[in-house]
C-alpha cells in the first residue's frame, strides 16, 4: 500500500491529516469506475510514496516514481480535488508530457498549460462517458471543493491578452476545455504560441504608437524572450502541479500499464481507451522532428567533440590533501572544459515532386523551423523532383529566411543523385542531411550513407519507404 512520508517536518496532527487526505483519496480512486473511481488509476499508484513537502514543490508534482504534495495546498483540496490531482499526474506519466525528449524546445511555460489543458480534459470525459453508461453524475462534482469552475481556451487565451475577467478567485481554477480534445498538446501548444505572437506584435504597434506607453507591458513583453516572462503570469494560470522531468524509463511505464490491464481482466475493471495507443507509443514510439533534434543536441553535447578545451570554467576546481602541519591544501587544478553549444547545419532537400502537395511542402518547410530555433544553426533548402534543383539552392539561417525558399519542379522523385553528389555541388560539411518528402521514392543504396545523421520527414504514412539509412520522423505528431 501507499506509504506517505513526512518530510517537512509537521506536527503530529498536520500529519496526520495530510496522510488521511492522500489515504481517502486512494480508497475513493480505488472504486470500481460507476462508483466513482478508477481501478486502471489505482493500480498505477497504489504502491507509490507519497512525500509531504514544504517547499520542494508548490502544488503537486511528480517524477514518476515519487509523488509530491504541499501540504498547505494538499490541506485545502477535498478528497475528491486529491484524487482528480492524483488523475492528472498519472496522466503526465502514461502520456510522457514531462520527458525533454517531448517538451523538445518549446517554451516550458506554454508547454505546461497544452499538457494540463489535454490531462483535465481527458479527466473531464471519462467521468461525463461513465456518468453516460451510468446515469450517475460524477461530471458536475468535479468542480467542487477547492476547484472552481474551469478556465476555457479562450479564457485562456484572453488572460494572456492582458484581460482577467474572474481570475481573482481565492480558490482554483484549472484549465480545462473538452474542445481541446481534438487536438494534440503539440497543437494546444501551437496555438497558445499563435495568441502569444499575436499579442507581441500587437504590443509593437501601441509601443509604437504610444512611444513607450502602457501598451508595452500589457502587450506580451520582450519580442526575443520566448519564455514570456513579464507577460501576465501565464506560468501560474490554473497552475496545481509542477512539471517534474519524468524519471521512470518508458519501459517501467509501460510494465505497469501492462500489469494494469492483467488486474484489470480479472476485476471486471474498464481500461481507458486511450491506453492501447499510451501502450504503443510507449514500446513503439513515434519520433517527431522535434524528438529527433532534442535528440541529435542531446547526444552531441555528450560528444566529447563538443567540450571546449581552449576555455575553461571561471572557477578552477582542485584536488585537496592533507599538508605536512595537518592543514588541507590545494594539490591540484582539475581543468573542465565548458560545453559548446551544438550549432546544427543541415542541408535540407525537399521532394517537390507531383506527389507532393503544396500543404505538404509548406508543412515540410516549417519542420525545419524546429532545426532553425537551435541557437546559431544554419543550412540549406535545396528542391528536387526527377532531379536536383542544384541552382536553386537556398540558405537559410532564420526563420524568415524560410519564406525565400525556392520550390521549383514537379516531376517525378530521385534521390540518388543527390546523395551521390551533394558533397560535390554544395559542400560535405554538414551535421544532419533532411529529407522531405511523402515517401514515394527509390530505397537509396547503402553504400551512398552519408557519414553525417540522416533524418527523413514523411509528409504521409501510408507511402512510406523504409530507406537504407537514416531515421524517420512523421509530420504529425502522436495524438494523445
Ligand atoms: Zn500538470
Amino acid at each position: 500500500m501507499a506509504e506517505v512520508i513526512n518530510v517537512c517536518g509537521l506536527n503530529e496532527e498536520d500529519f496526520k491529516k495530510a496522510k488521511d487526505k492522500i489515504t481517502n483519496a486512494l480508497s475513493v480512486l480505488c472504486l470500481r469506475d460507476k462508483l466513482g473511481g478508477n481501478p486502471f488509476f489505482f493500480s498505477l499508484i497504489a504502491t507509490k510514496t507519497h512525500n509531504i513537502v514544504d517547499s520542494k514543490t508548490q502544488a503537486a508534482s511528480t517524477d514518476g516514481k515519487v509523488f509530491y504534495w504541499n501540504h498547505e495546498f494538499l490541506s485545502k483540496l477535498t478528497n475528491k480535488n486529491v484524487e482528480f490531482v492524483m488523475r492528472h499526474e498519472l496522466l503526465h506519466i502514461l502520456l510522457s508530457h514531462c520527458r525533454p525528449e517531448r517538451v523538445g524546445g518549446r517554451n516550458s511555460k506554454v508547454w505546461n498549460i497544452a499538457v494540463d489543458y489535454f490531462c483535465n480534459a481527458l479527466i473531464e470525459k471519462e467521468y461525463m462517458e461513465i456518468d453516460n453508461e451510468n446515469g450517475t453524475s460524477f461530471h458536475s462534482k468535479v468542480w467542487t471543493g477547492a476547484f472552481d469552475k474551469p478556465i476555457s481556451l479562450d479564457e485562456c487565451l484572453s488572460l494572456l491578452e492582458g484581460k482577467p475577467s474572474g481570475y481573482e478567485t481565492d480558490k482554483f481554477r484549472l484549465l480545462s476545455d473538452l474542445s481541446v480534445l481534438n487536438s494534440t498538446p503539440e497543437e494546444i501548444y501551437e496555438i497558445i504560441m499563435k495568441k502569444k505572437q499575436d499579442n507581441k506584435q500587437g504590443g509593437q504597434q501601441d509601443k509604437n504608437n504610444q512611444k513607450g506607453g502602457k501598451g508595452e507591458e500589457r502587450g506580451g513583453g520582450n519580442a526575443e524572450n520566448e519564455d514570456g516572462d513579464g507577460e501576465i503570469g501565464d506560468g501560474e494560470i490554473g497552475k496545481i502541479d509542477d512539471h517534474m522531468e519524468t524519471k521512470s524509463t518508458k519501459e517501467e511505464v509501460a510494465h505497469a500499464v501492462e500489469e494494469a490491464r492483467q488486474m484489470m481482466k480479472s476485476s471486471r475493471g474498464k481500461m481507458p481507451s486511450y491506453a492501447e495507443s499510451v501502450l504503443k507509443e510507449l514500446s513503439d514510439p513515434e519520433l517527431t522532428m522535434r524528438d529527433f533534434i532534442a535528440k541529435l543536441c542531446m547526444k552531441k553535447s555528450n560528444d566529447g567533440e563538443l567540450k571546449n578545451w581552449s576555455v575553461f570554467n571561471r572557477r578552477p576546481e582542485h584536488l585537496y590533501r592533507r599538508g605536512a602541519n595537518g592543514s588541507v591544501e590545494k594539490h591540484q587544478r582539475l581543468y573542465r572544459p565548458t560545453k559548446k553549444g551544438y550549432t546544427p547545419k543541415f542541408l535540407a532537400l525537399i521532394d517537390t515532386s507531383g506527389s507532393m502537395s503544396d500543404d505538404d511542402i509548406a508543412h515540410g518547410v516549417k519542420e525545419l523551423k524546429a532545426l532553425l530555433k537551435v541557437k546559431g544553426s544554419s543550412g540549406v533548402i535545396l528542391p528536387c523532383d526527377s532531379t536536383v534543383k542544384w541552382d536553386a539552392a537556398t540558405s537559410v539561417d532564420n526563420v524568415n529566411d524560410l519564406k525565400s525558399t525556392k520550390i521549383v519542379g514537379r516531376g517525378g522523385t530521385c534521390f540518388n543523385d543527390f546523395f551521390t553528389n551533394y558533397k560535390e555541388k554544395v559542400g560535405g560539411d554538414f551535421d544532419v542531411i533532411v529529407v522531405i518528402t511523402d515517401g514515394d521514392a527509390d530505397v537509396i543504396d547503402i553504400k551512398l550513407k552519408p557519414s553525417c545523421d540522416v533524418v527523413w520527414v514523411y509528409t504521409r504514412r501510408d507511402r512510406v519507404t523504409t530507406q537504407s539509412f537514416g531515421k524517420s520522423v512523421f509530420l504529425k505528431s502522436s495524438s494523445l
